[in-house]
């Protein structure tokens, strides 16, 4: 059986209020018991001491017995649950309250039993009586027998401040309780909302509508991680998404052309009405190699994408590479009419060489391919820090803000139709980020739309 975490969570407040209001009532009824039993028993001896002072009192007044005096203690004392008997030296009663008001003290024994046994089932009490000599002036002139319902006694004001506290706790208890559960379920709610609307965002996910985000806000740092996590999940999957379509779109239509081409020129040869001439034969041998490029661009991508990408590293100078490659592209760029300068000095460089040629071929023929003639493009090798910087810069057509983070992404072009015509798939960029962190390198790019643009590549100078 599962339960909600709402339900969980809100049954835990109940559980965790009712323990800690259990514990305290049994801790604090055990300690006041206690402490009230003390506080009685010390009441009730102080209570005999001031009859059998003030009956001494009374005494030393006058030097003998004050009946009157003796009565009104008597009966102050029957009405506090002490029954008193005053007797003279030669054994004499003086005043008995058994003969005073025999009911009343037997009502009196009588309710302080009831109130005892009703407060304390388990406690054995009965009456007590003690006797107590009276001074006066340092002289014995008597005693007194002091009975009441021992050990001790609670009154009906004692039993009704108990009663009263514990009315109290139980009161205390029942709202806990009643917070514990709203507070609870608040809690509850605030967690289990987001985290509801997380599975409900995954399972849309699942079923793959990538589009879905999580709004809700939440201040427990867990649940904000974890919705921040699948709104990137979906983000990621979105991108992801977009760019596989785009990929078959992509493919199908440079796939499209050159294979129509060679399908109606093949089929009119077959047919007859078209002479199999070199010039045909050329031309279709042409979009082969265009679909063999396409095919291979593929190829390529896939093998640098992969996740062991082998680097086969040595030392070399990284300025002499990139000269020798400037060297290749320089007819490309005097067609062009574009200006190639390069900077730097001997760089010396442990990393894959082939690799990291790749890199500045891809760089310099995106930068021929996005500058236009009469423009200029800066090759640059020089080190920096920890790092070999190979710049790369150019005054042509820019980036514009809202492609540049895409740029290194698979397939990614701009602007879609004249990538098209200057024949690049989207994964120049790609695979050149790709060898860059393999080296444990990084790329950076700065570009401003019809202005121009940067590459750095920093390749670190002592990777193992
Ligand atoms: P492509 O084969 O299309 O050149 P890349 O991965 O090399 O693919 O580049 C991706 C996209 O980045 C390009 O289509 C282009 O829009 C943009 N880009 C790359 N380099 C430059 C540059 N030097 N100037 C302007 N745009 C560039």
């Amino acid at each position: 059986m599962k339960y909600t975490l709402r339900t969980k969570l809100s049954f835990l407040f109940v559980i965790l209020a009712l323990v800690s209001v259990s514990l305290i009532s049994i801790l604090t009824n055990f300690f006041l018991e206690k402490q009230f039993k003390e506080y009685i028993t010390k009441n009730l001896k102080k209570s005999t001491k001031e009859i059998v002072t003030s009956i001494g009192q009374q005494y030393s007044e006058g030097g003998q017995w004050n009946y009157r005096m003796l009565e009104s203690i008597g009966v102050n004392a029957l009405e506090n649950g002490f029954i008193i008997r005053v007797r003279s030296l030669s054994g004499k009663t003086e005043w008995d309250a058994n003969v005073h008001n025999n009911g009343m003290c037997q009502r009196i024994i009588e309710q302080m039993s009831h109130n005892m046994s009703k407060r304390y089932p388990e406690m054995k009490g009965g009456y007590k009586e003690e006797t107590h000599p009276v001074y006066s002036n340092d002289k014995k002139v008597g005693t007194v027998d002091i009975g009441y319902y021992g050990p001790f006694f609670l009154n009906d004001n004692d039993l009704a401040f108990i009663n009263t506290l514990n009315k109290l706790l139980i009161g205390v208890g029942i709202f806990s309780l009643l917070f514990a559960l709203v507070l609870g379920g608040i809690i509850a709610k605030r967690i289990s909302t987001p985290l509801t609307r997380v599975t409900n965002t995954a399972q849309m996910i699942a079923k793959g509508y990538f589009g879905d985000r999580i709004t809700e806000k939440s201040n427990t740092k867990e649940i904000c991680q974890l919705t921040c996590s699948i709104n990137d999940l979906a983000h990621t999957l979105e991108m992801q998404e977009a760019l596989r379509k785009r990929l078959t779109g992509d493919v199908a239509h440079e796939l499209r052309t050159p294979l129509a081409t060679l399908q109606s020129h093949m089929e009119a040869m077959m047919d007859g009405i078209w002479e199999p001439s070199p010039e045909r034969l050329k031309s279709c041998h042409e979009e082969i190699i265009r679909i063999n490029r396409m095919v291979g661009d593929l190829e390529k991508l896939a093998r640098f994408e992969g996740e062991n990408l082998v680097l086969n590293k040595s030392d070399f100078d990284v300025a002499e590479l990139a000269q020798r490659i400037i060297h290749n592209f320089e007819r490309d760029y005097i067609d062009k009419g574009v200006k190639l300068d390069f900077y730097g000095e001997e760089e010396m460089l442990y990393a894959d060489r082939d690799k990291i040629s790749q890199v500045i071929v891809n760089l310099l023929s995106n930068a021929l391919k996005f500058t236009p003639a009469e423009e200029s493009v800066e090759l640059e090798v020089k080190s920096s820090g920890e790092w070999v910087e190979i710049g790369v810069k150019d005054s042509g057509a820019g980036i514009s803000d809202e492609d540049l983070p895409h740029i290194f992404e698979r397939f990614y072009r701009a602007d879609k139709s004249r990538n098209r015509l200057t024949g690049g798939a989207g994964i120049g960029l790609t695979i050149t980020k790709s060898i860059v962190d393999a080296h444990e390198g990084k790329i950076e790019v700065k570009s401003k739309l019809n202005e121009g643009s940067e590459f750095r590549v920093f390749i670190p100078k002592q990777v193992e």
